[in-house]
């Protein structure tokens, strides 16, 4: 048998779930924090728990307009009580006397000795030379009273550190009163795309492209991710085939980042000029990903010139991702995604993945597992994108997910598949 030239050696594939241990292995939190307005903190990480000073609602408060009473004041419908004082929203009443009940409306303090309210639609004003109000239903105690602290109770621990906030917890956060949220920075990216044949839209009109030029795609998508993940994104553009050119955007780039993520290059290919460059300037690990699309994957570290940022330490992380436009797609989603919520400091990283019935059939199984394009029907069921290769990118914009199908499996129409969703991946 003859030894295969050194380009087309076959390298042991990995499975996905050992290149994500590895990988996530590597990506302790980044040390740095700082102080953001609430307003400004949707998307970022909480950098320490939020302990609140004070109970929500801070008094026991109507949930209706109507009038507050003493429940046992009322032990039969249409008995009339006198109107002794009216308390709105933002303004606290007298103690309430027996036998009386106090004009409420929705946010008002109790007033001291009522322990109900009835809602005006249960009522009728009665006329005369006192005010009073005929109560046309029994009130039971408690009702349409909203508990001092049903919501948070002081020195709990509403929101904990490494929570990413979501518009609803920039609302409980401001209603414990902060204006300002210390959150973890957000992580530096250097981006970059290579190959020779990539041209970026605008630069030449589809009648001029040479032939085997193609528009560079995954920048635009990859950057759109990176902002999507709250990171601040240098991109860097185009960086030609060559070792030197490579050299150059990689050194630059490790300084003052804390991620450097590219797109194409990582395959064994003599035109593949990623691998090599990393290895001279730190070190890197490349993975045949036993996942489809998305073979060929690379983790590496990038050494930074001596006190190019002390902060940040010796080295930048390196990512390399396929060239294959879907495969890049997927991997981010897969593996960049959670590489950098840890980043972050954000714990929970798995996938979330829900039981679909596939309305389709997969008659030829890969020896890979398998990610496909899929798309949720009216019928609740999952419909499959009929071109399935990795340079299809139609397939990421019709589909709305992903079923992650074990290797070696074929689907018939009606099985219970693995679905994940776009909206879950890029929430
Ligand atoms: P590579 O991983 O560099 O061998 O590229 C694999 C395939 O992906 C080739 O067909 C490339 O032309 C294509 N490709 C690489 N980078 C991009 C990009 N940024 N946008 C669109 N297609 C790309
Ligand atoms: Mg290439």
């Amino acid at each position: 048998m003859t030894t295969p030239p050194p380009s087309q050696t076959r390298v042991p594939l990995t499975s996905l779930d050992d290149a994500m241990v590895n990988l996530l292995a590597q990506a302790g939190p980044l040390s740095s924090t700082e102080m953001v307005a609430t307003f400004d903190a949707d998307g970022r990480v909480l950098a320490q728990d939020l302990v609140s000073a004070l109970q929500v609602p801070p008094n026991d408060n109507s949930s209706m307009d109507g009038y507050a009473l003493r429940a046992a004041d009322v032990t039969e419908a249409g008995k009339v009580l006198p109107v002794t004082q009216r308390i709105a929203a933002g303004h606290s009443g007298e103690p309430l006397e027996p036998g009386t009940c106090a004009r409420i409306f929705t946010g008002a303090p109790m007033p001291e000795g009522a322990d109900a309210v009835v809602m005006q639609e249960d009522t009728v004003e009665v006329g005369g030379n006192i005010h009073g109000v005929r109560i046309l239903a029994v009130p039971q105690p408690g009702q349409w009273v909203r508990r001092a602290g049903e919501d948070v109770t002081r020195g709990a621990v509403v929101l904990a550190r490494g929570e990413r906030l979501s518009p609803a917890s920039l609302g409980l956060a401001a209603s414990l009163g902060l204006a300002h949220l210390k959150v973890m920075a957000r992580p530096r990216v250097a981006l970059f795309s290579t190959g020779d044949e990539l041209v970026m839209p605008g630069e030449v009109p589809p009648e001029a492209m040479k032939p085997g030029a193609i528009y560079n795609s995954n920048r635009f998508f990859l950057r759109a991710l990176l902002h999507r993940m709250g990171c601040e994104v240098s991109d860097l553009g185009i960086v030609p085939d060559q070792r030197e050119a490579t050299l150059a955007a990689l050194k630059t780039a490790a300084d003052h980042h804390d991620l450097i993520l590219t797109s194409g290059g990582v395959s064994v290919g003599e035109e593949d000029h990623i691998k090599p460059a990393v290895q001279q300037l730190g070190r890197l690990d490349l993975w045949q990903i036993a996942m489809k699309p998305g073979k060929p994957f690379a983790y590496g570290t990038v050494k930074r010139d001596a006190g190019a940022d002390p902060a940040a330490g010796e080295a930048c992380h390196f990512i390399g991702l396929p060239g294959n436009p879907v495969s890049s797609f997927v991997t981010f989603l897969l593996l960049v995604r959670p590489f950098l919520l840890r980043l972050q400091g954000v714990d929970a990283v798995a996938m979330n993945a829900v039981t679909l019935p596939a309305h389709f059939t997969l008659s030829k199984a890969d020896k890979r597992r398998e990610f496909l394009r899929v798309r949720r029907n009216a019928a609740g069921g999952l419909d499959l994108f009929p071109n399935q290769s990795s340079g299809v990118l139609t397939s990421t914009v019709w589909g709305d997910g992903l079923v992650d199908n074990p290797a070696g499996k074929t689907i018939a129409h009606g099985d219970l598949v693995s679905f994940i969703s776009f909206a879950d991946l890029l929430a």
